[in-house]
């Protein structure tokens, strides 16, 4: 028999299937909700400027394409580290944060789980309910029992906070708790601050071992806002994990750019710490690739082009606001009898329209309007020249 004779065909991804339709799809007005990617109002995934003249600046340089260290560009990781935690917090000072590059945010998940699976072997991971959908999966893939905690409210289209918490305070000392920093993928749905704060007391008091994703930091409420739980959470002790990702933040989604931060009690422990996870980085691709973390680094360590991406990402967050703005508006003038308004305090790329799955089918089939079948349409990827045609067809389908 052949070896490949019991390989099963895995399953598509639901998300890239989409994009499969969606291409073959004739429809002049086909208007594709389904990514999660941030288009620009003509359509199109910006090459942002500072971007631009970071790559410039490198090109002039025409250094040779030595490899990096095992944990990457030096200047990268400090720069990440102050992003994420502030250059004057009492982590950094004390120096007992790392970070590590890593192949973008979901390469700092997986370097992540892969070093919690050898020092915490026996917890199980949580996530939230809904998630996005490749966190089961890589820390199933890690080795790790993946459970859910409950979030999302259908009846509020906001968080379940007392169903989340309470099952914060019944899970075992130890566990893994992932939770998402800014802008809830799938949908939308952010805690408040009073929200986090509670989160925060009972993931520390109990002894919960807090993995934050911050995939989206910038889109929310601007870059402090947004990266406030992380200094939160590093502020109030014990240990942390955070795994960011500027596929979004600096619209260098194939380069794959994405950083692990560990918090750790003293400056000895994040050195130990910091040569284990260069063991899991060593065994898995070695060391992370240059360019990216460069631009990044350049960017973001030069005040005029750290200035044009702050420009820069503010216009994206205000472009998303204000579609979410516009469709409410457009929707509430075709569809009076309905209330929208979750859409404008959600977060984010996404939003959990409401939509039902044959609603969602209705659109794909009879108006080329591709979202996913949980209802999440990407909000970035509405535009001043779509969105009349989405607001008429999500009319015609509710
Ligand atoms: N985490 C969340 C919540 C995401 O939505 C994404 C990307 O969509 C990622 C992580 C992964 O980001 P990257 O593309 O940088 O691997």
């Amino acid at each position: 028999a052949s070896l490949f004779g019991a390989v099963d065909m895995a399953p598509r991804d639901p998300i890239l299937g989409i994009t499969e339709a969606y291409n073959a799809d004739k429809n002049p007005n086909k208007v594709n909700l389904g990514v999660g990617v941030y288009y620009d109002d003509n359509g199109k995934v910006p090459l942002l400027e500072c971007v631009r003249k970071a790559e410039a600046q490198l090109l002039e340089k025409a250094a040779p394409r030595t490899y990096l260290p095992i944990d990457g560009l030096a200047a990268y990781d400090k720069a990440v580290q102050e992003l994420v935690f502030g250059a004057d917090s009492a982590v950094v000072q004390e120096k007992r944060a790392i970070t590590v590059q890593a192949i973008g945010g979901t390469g700092a998940l997986k370097i992540g789980a892969d070093f919690l699976k050898r020092f915490a072997p026996d917890s199980q991971v949580w996530i939230s309910d809904p998630s996005w959908e490749n966190h089961r999966a890589l820390f199933e893939s890690a080795g790790f029992v993946v459970n859910s905690y409950p979030y999302y409210d259908p009846a509020t289209r906001g968080v379940n906070f007392a169903g989340m918490l309470g099952a914060l305070q019944s899970m075992p000392a130890g566990s893994i708790v992932l939770l998402h920093a800014c802008c809830h993928n799938p949908t939308g749905a952010d805690l408040t601050d009073e929200q986090w704060k509670q989160v925060i007391e009972v993931v520390t008091g109990r002894g919960l071992i807090p993995f934050l994703d911050m995939a989206y930091q910038g889109f929310g409420d601007g870059i402090d806002a947004d990266g406030r739980v992380v200094r939160q959470f590093a502020q109030a002790g014990g240990p942390l994990f955070v795994s960011n990702s500027f596929s979004k933040s600096f619209s260098l989604y194939g380069e794959r750019v994405g950083a692990l931060s560990i918090v750790a009690a003293s400056t000895e422990e994040a050195a130990r710490v910091l040569s284990q996870l260069k063991r899991v980085v060593r065994t898995n691709y070695s060391n992370p690739p240059l360019h990216g973390g460069q631009v990044v680094a350049t960017a973001l360590a030069t005040p005029e082009l750290r200035a044009l991406w702050e420009e820069e990402l503010a216009a994206m967050r205000v472009r998303i606001r204000e579609m979410r703005q516009a469709l409410v508006a457009k929707l509430k003038a075709k569809v009076p009898n309905q209330n929208f308004d979750f859409v404008i305090t959600q977060r984010g790329m996404f939003s959990y329209s409401g939509l039902t799955k044959a609603q969602v089918e209705r659109l794909r089939n009879e108006y080329s309007v591709y979202a996913v079948d949980t209802g999440r349409i990407c909000v970035a990827a509405l535009n001043s020249k779509n969105i009349d045609y989405v607001v008429d067809a999500i009319a015609k389908v509710l």
